[in-house]
């Protein structure tokens, strides 16, 4: 999926943009208690198009030193790994000195750079067009963030270059494809080299560029596995060392692409924010997830409790997948994690028939039916599969709008316990019968 970053001096609305793009693609995920987010990095779709954001709000890209400055190698990193850079500024204020910073340092970040002039509703775009055109980044692009003008076609134009995305289709004996993820220090690498030690790894190119993640292919117990590595890996001999800095859009990319989701925790520290959003990220993407809580060898009983209670504190979103309390450096806890994983692979694969479904949907309604709201009752009639890598439950009633986010995660747990979906989220999607 190509990814925006937006850019821009304070106050020019990249909050505001950032929240229209990414409109939850779901938004019944938003309803998860205990799900953190990062408003820095969200998922955006357009028609079937979908899209990665990042917002460098609060990064001054010209600080020089201190906490600025650390934001503003992050910046620096979003920028880098921008497919399509927006350039966001105010059409109210007109064109600032800050402005020019910020253009002269995009003009030579070799990056494509669309100029954005937000809090453009009502205004003379033909004295817009003429201030802001002296930035020399072309011709600028009128939007209203908060009105919403103008930002479908802004979106259609940044994504115009990139070719449609090819759903994560797993041909049957390809197997899984599997994404390592977890913030640096885990022991990413360390799994990598433990699940590929022994195994058979084929042949797989590397890279043209740094920004790719590679695709690791490997065969353990006669099945078919894809590693997708977010650590930077490089082939030395018969390991892989990582080479590069940790990048969240690569993280977010191979949570994208991938089947599975494995999220590596280190048991020797606390959950960290970092962690959650990671978490939060794999929750939004619908991906099927197994957990391996890393380092467990260095542990002592007291931390393992901690560390048990700061998962079901922190991360109480994820009761749906599977825990494993492994070592990657001893090599031990791999194999039951990867049945784990060929489990909550199967799970999101699942095909689960109309009547079936019909029939569960029944049970559940008989065992406790959707409160009314006001005078609005709702009637839920049929159910029938709408997706897979998470399994789409659509369920075809009336007065569907007033069905509560609670009743949704009682029909969403009905389904899991029912059908046995062991490691994968569920969605429902509700389709009012006219
Ligand atoms: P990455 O940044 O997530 O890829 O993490 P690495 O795989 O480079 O590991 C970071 C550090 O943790 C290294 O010093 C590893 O040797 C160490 N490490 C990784 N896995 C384990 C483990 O299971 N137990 C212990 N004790 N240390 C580990």
């Amino acid at each position: 999926n190509p990814t925006i970053v937006l850019v821009g001096r304070p106050n020019v609305g990249k909050s505001t943009l950032f929240n229209r793009l990414t409109k939850t693609r779901d938004a019944l995920v938003a309803d998860q208690p205990g799900l953190t987010r990062d408003r820095h990095y969200g998922l955006g779709r357009v028609g079937e198009r979908k899209y990665l954001v990042v917002d460098t709000a609060g990064f001054d890209p010209v600080a020089k030193d201190g906490i600025m400055h650390e934001m503003a190698r992050q910046a620096e990193q979003a920028i880098a790994e921008a497919d399509v850079l927006l350039f966001l500024v105010d059409g109210r204020s007109g064109r600032t000195p800050h402005d020019e910073e910020i253009a002269a340092r995009l003009r030579r970040a070799g990056r494509p750079v669309l100029l954005v002039v937000n809090k453009a509703e009502g205004m003379d775009r033909a004295a817009v067009a003429a201030d802001f055109h002296a930035l020399g980044l072309g011709d600028p692009l009128p939007v209203s963030a908060a009105h919403g003008d103008g930002v479908r076609q802004l979106v259609e134009i940044a994504l115009a270059p990139f070719p449609a995305d090819e759903e994560p289709a797993a041909a049957a004996d390809a197997g899984p494809r599997v994404a390592i993820v977890g913030r640096p220090n885990v022991g990413k690498s360390t799994l990598v080299n433990a699940l590929l030690g022994e195994e058979r790894v084929i042949a797989f190119d590397m890279p043209g560029t740094t920004r790719d993640a590679i695709s690791i292919p490997f065969e353990r117990d006669g099945k078919h596995y894809t590693l997708i590595d977010t650590a930077g890996l490089r082939r030395r001999g018969k390991v892989f060392e990582a080479v590069e800095k940790f990048s969240v859009i690569k993280t977010l990319q191979a949570i994208e692409q991938c089947n599975v989701v494995v999220l590596v925790l280190d048991a020797a520290q606390d959950i960290s924010e970092q962690d959650a959003h990671i978490a939060g990220f794999v929750l939004d993407a619908g991906r099927a997830l197994v957990v391996a809580v890393n380092k467990w060898d260095d542990t002592d009983d007291y931390r393992r409790e901690r560390i048990k209670a700061e998962i079901a504190r922190k991360l109480n979103f994820l009761g749906f997948a599977r825990f494993h309390y492994i070592s990657a450096l001893k090599s031990s806890g791999i194999g039951a994690l990867l049945k784990s994983v060929d489990a909550a692979f199967a799970a999101a694969m699942v095909n689960l028939s109309t009547p079936r479904l019909t029939r569960t949907l029944q049970a559940a309604l008989a065992k406790q039916a959707p409160p009314r709201h006001g005078v609005f009752r709702p009637k839920l009639r049929y159910a029938h599969q709408g997706g897979s890598n998470p399994p789409v439950v659509v369920i075809h009633g009336t007065a569907l709008e007033h069905v509560p986010a609670s009743y949704v995660r009682f029909l969403e747990h009905t389904f899991i316990e029912a059908f046995k979906l062991q490691g994968t989220p569920l969605r429902i999607q509700f389709r009012t019968a006219h």
